[in-house]
């Protein structure tokens, strides 16, 4: 199979060859559909967190926004079969029986194995994965409408459903890209009244077009809920100073640099400063099951594996409109070929 390799940090992927990988009992080996590209492989690639750094395997295939149909079926699956359309997120696997497992928060389990940084990913024509972490694609959406939904979408709906973000209130989107599109429509879809803050015009445009009801480069009204897409200590800032009291900041966007916080101003207005990492498959099956409804839609443009080091050069000057998708030749789905975005 062809594969997308990084075989050591800060140099470009290699296109390789590779044996096709066979399934252990309780797993499945997929024939990729789509993989979307997400800033995190770039990150990844350029080792530029120190915290995956140390639990990046290399060499590695990345990608974690996987999207494919199963081909081949470990002995022990009894949830999936050969022909079933399913998507690997970058939870690859979790314990099930840790502290954190049972209480529902599988995003936080220490056992956990991560798609495309632990174990190979969807820069492929095959991957492996873990049955039981697979989840069904609605009929609804098309394999490269659905991947990017495997990371940035499910990390914004759950930032903004750990949020508690309810119907009538306002949020606060900061930073319009492949995460930030997707959260202004999930607030939208929620009957939320949504702002968006972004530098760039192109992408305050594109807000308008996914249903900001006010976009612009600062002082939105001040919202219950702020969420800061964009890797920029100085988005946080701003955000903290734009919620009302009482207010939840939804910390997503990852800046390499801390951000102030002052103590007095939080203990002044009450608010709530909420981590929130990808998301648990409750949470996917709840996003793929909005996107298919039509309400939420991923601006993509579909790319080949061989374009990869190009796409990252792109993402490395901010030259890549919402979410790349590798898409496999001879693998499209009907569905993808009527709905490709420009
Ligand atoms: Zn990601
Ligand atoms: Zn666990």
């Amino acid at each position: 199979m062809k594969a997308a390799i990084l075989r050591s940090f800060n140099q470009p992927l290699s296109i390789e060859e590779l044996p096709v990988p066979q399934p252990l009992p309780d797993e499945v080996v997929i024939r990729v559909h789509a993989c979307g590209v997400c800033h995190s492989d770039l990150h990844l690639a350029d080792a530029d967190w120190d915290l995956l750094k140390r639990h990046t395997k290399l060499p590695l295939i990345l990608g974690h926004e996987v999207t494919g149909v199963v081909d081949t079926v470990g002995e022990a699956v009894a949830e999936l079969r050969r022909g079933d359309r399913v998507g690997v997120p970058w939870l690859h696997w979790t314990c099930g029986e840790c502290e954190y497992c049972r209480e529902g928060r599988e995003v936080l389990c220490n056992k956990q194995s991560i798609t495309g940084v632990t174990v190979d990913g969807g820069y492929a024509e095959f991957v492996k994965a873990k049955a039981s972490h697979c989840v069904h694609v609605p009929d609804g959406l098309s394999s490269a409408e659905a991947a990017p939904l495997l990371c940035a979408g499910v990390t914004a709906y759950r930032g903004l459903k750990q949020a508690g973000l309810a119907s009538g209130q306002r949020v606060t989107v900061y930073g319009v890209g492949g995460l930030g599109h997707l959260a202004i429509q999930i607030a939208k879809a929620k009957g939320a009244i949504v702002s968006a803050v972004d530098i760039r015009e192109d992408k305050l445009e594109l807000a308008r077009e996914c249903g900001a009801d006010w976009a612009g480069t600062e002082k939105p009204e001040r919202a219950h809920v702020a969420i800061v897409t964009s890797a920029s200590a100085k988005a946080y800032e701003a955000a903290l100073k734009g919620l009302r009291k009482g207010g939840t900041l939804a910390v997503v966007g990852m800046p390499a640099e801390p951000f102030a916080v002052s103590a007095v101003s939080v203990v002044a207005g009450e608010y709530r400063l909420l981590g929130s990492a990808v998301g648990t498959r409750q949470d996917l099956r709840e996003i793929l099951a909005l996107a298919a409804t039509g309400a939420v839609r991923c601006r993509h443009h579909v790319r080949r594996l061989d374009d990869v080091n190009a796409i990252f050069d792109e993402m490395r000057r901010g030259d890549v409109a919402a979410r790349a998708v590798v898409e496999f030749p001879g693998r499209v789905d009907t569905l993808s070929a009527r709905r490709q975005d420009p």
